[in-house]
């Protein structure tokens, strides 16, 4: 059986800075790719807010860098996902791909997060079909250019992709679950001051209708039980993220929407020798910067709680 001293499990902006911080500390640090190598910003095109990159950079090109930096450090960077694991023992036990077995003195949680869907037949089908269904207006707005669609949510994800929509599309309808919205006032005033997104307050959709590509939605006004078909071509959804911490349930702490505790002012878990960077644990800033950030802090946490052990 494989042992690992630093195991870093998930490949976007926090597990590559770990590692980078991870390697050039000597800890060898192994890799595992997980089933989105590079993360949420390989479905992002500009980045304009990443410091170092004064005229913006596309997301995988940014992520591009991230890797190069690791693998320069001999980082070992793998494909495969970790299926399992047994925190209770020291050391820590993971499996990989459901088969192979490893041990790892330290792991290093960078898992992330991803879109939540409404659980609707008709979106799923639709979305597993290719056939229109979305949660990234940045990245499949453009098909859509001169088009009429919708998106569900009312945060600042929502509001941002809708005006980004707005600007490629003829109409955008805007479905928004209650009589308000939760983004910020900026943002809010951004969507109601475009002409062509309209908003439907108090709204849920029933049915993404089309057979085979979004052809229209079915949406009910949930104070006068009326609905409504609208014809669209796309339909996105924008309505949070959910971490991916579903391996680590029953050794992690987490809150109840099942993100990462790590202790405060580090990226220590309940679990010693586990610790837990990027949006796996940040509910609140989720931003490509802060994930680096932290995944430094957890490379340190790693270096120290190993040079304590006396490794
Ligand atoms: P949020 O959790 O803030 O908002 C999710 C939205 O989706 C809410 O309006 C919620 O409705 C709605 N929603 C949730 N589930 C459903 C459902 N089943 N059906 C219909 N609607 C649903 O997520 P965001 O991704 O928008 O933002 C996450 C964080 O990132 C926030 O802190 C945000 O401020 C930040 N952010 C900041 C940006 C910026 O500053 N430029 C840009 C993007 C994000 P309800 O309100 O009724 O709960």
């Amino acid at each position: 059986m494989e042992h690992i001293q630093c195991l870093i499990i998930g490949s976007g902006p926090a597990g590559y800075t770990a590692a980078v911080y991870a390697a050039r500390a000597d800890l060898k640090p192994v890799m595992y790719e997980g089933m989105e190598p590079g993360g949420q910003l390989m479905i992002t095109t500009e980045v304009e807010n990443y410091p170092g990159f004064p005229t913006g950079v596309q997301g995988p090109e940014l992520m591009a860098h991230f890797r190069e930096q690791a693998l320069r450090f001999k980082t070992d960077v793998r494909i495969g996902m970790a299926t399992k694991v047994d925190f209770n023992s020291t050391p820590k036990r993971v499996w990989i791909d459901n088969e192979k077995e490893i041990t790892a003195d330290t792991v290093i949680i960078a898992t992330g997060a991803s879109a939540k869907w409404l659980g609707l037949e008709s979106e799923i089908r639709l979305r597993n079909l290719g056939g229109g269904v979305s949660a990234c207006a940045v990245c499949d707005g453009f098909f859509y250019r001169g088009k009429e669609v919708a998106i569900v949510g009312a945060g600042d994800t929502a509001c941002e992709e809708a005006h980004y929509l707005s600007k490629l599309c003829t109409k955008v309808y805007m479905i928004v679950r209650r009589d308000q919205f939760r983004a910020s006032k900026a943002m809010q005033h951004r969507v109601q001051t475009t002409p062509n997104i309209e908003i439907l307050y108090s709204s849920e959709t029933q049915e993404v209708q089309g057979e085979h590509v979004v052809e229209g939605a079915l949406i009910k006004n949930t104070i006068t039980g009326d609905v409504r078909q609208i014809k669209i071509d796309g339909f996105f959804v924008a309505i949070g993220h959910q971490p991916n911490t579903g391996i680590f349930k029953g050794f992690i702490d987490m809150d109840e929407q099942e993100y990462i505790i790590t202790q405060p002012d580090s990226t220590k878990t309940n679990i010693e020798g586990v610790f837990a960077c990027g949006d796996a644990q940040d509910k609140i800033y989720r931003q490509a910067i802060t994930a680096a950030g932290t995944g430094c802090m957890a490379a340190l946490d790693a270096e120290r709680y190993l040079a304590a052990k006396g490794h």
